[in-house]
């Protein structure tokens, strides 16, 4: 796809705790490339969590993509969906629990949605450092629509840990 100027700017994150979970960011990456009405236009390191809400869990694998798309939020979110369930996921386990893929839309330009299927920005994102730490590795201090600049936002989570992979020093721990 060729880059139009009626392009609309979104972000996407990206997280997996079954399986291959490195291999599967990835593999949802080239994924995501190759879908119509998508280009990607930058992306971010991978990133070691420690799970938020069961801790119970393996950590997770967790990334941000930014995408300039010619498609419609909720088109996109469909998109994301059929992405996951090919990647097999399956909404029948406990929610915020092990899963072989969970792609969000973090934000669609500034817009502010609120429906029962789509909430834009994403509901949660701005109390995750998984996803405010990768989106300032690729925007650095941009605001979040509704919620705040992106450095005041990672300040408030900076209890959580987070690990560039491939850094030396682990973000977030303590030493
Ligand atoms: P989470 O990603 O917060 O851990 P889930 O992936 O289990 O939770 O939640 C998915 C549900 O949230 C879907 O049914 C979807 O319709 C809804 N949803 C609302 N807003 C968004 C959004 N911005 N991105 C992804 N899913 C969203
Ligand atoms: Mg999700």
């Amino acid at each position: 796809m060729t880059i139009s100027p009626s392009d609309v700017v979104a972000w996407i994150g990206l997280g997996s705790n079954m399986g291959q979970a490195t291999d599967q960011v990835e593999r949802a990456i080239v994924a995501l490339t190759d879908e119509p009405g998508l280009e990607l236009t930058a992306r971010s390191s991978l990133y070691r969590t420690a799970p938020m809400g069961h801790v119970d869990q393996p950590d997770f694998i967790n990334a941000v993509v930014r995408a300039s798309c010619g498609i419609g939020c909720c088109v996109l979110l469909e998109t994301l969906q059929k992405i996951e369930k090919r990647f097999g996921r399956t909404r029948d386990g406990e929610r915020f629990g092990p899963r072989s893929l969970d792609l969000d839309l973090l934000m669609y330009a500034d817009q502010i949605v609120s429906s029962p299927r789509l909430e834009l920005p994403h509901p949660r994102m701005h109390e995750r450092l998984f996803v405010l730490e990768p989106l300032a590795e690729i925007e650095g201090d941009i605001t979040v629509p509704g919620r705040g600049r992106l450095s005041a936002l990672r300040q408030a989570c900076l209890n959580q840990r987070v690990q560039r992979l491939g850094d030396g020093v682990p973000k977030g721990f303590k030493r």
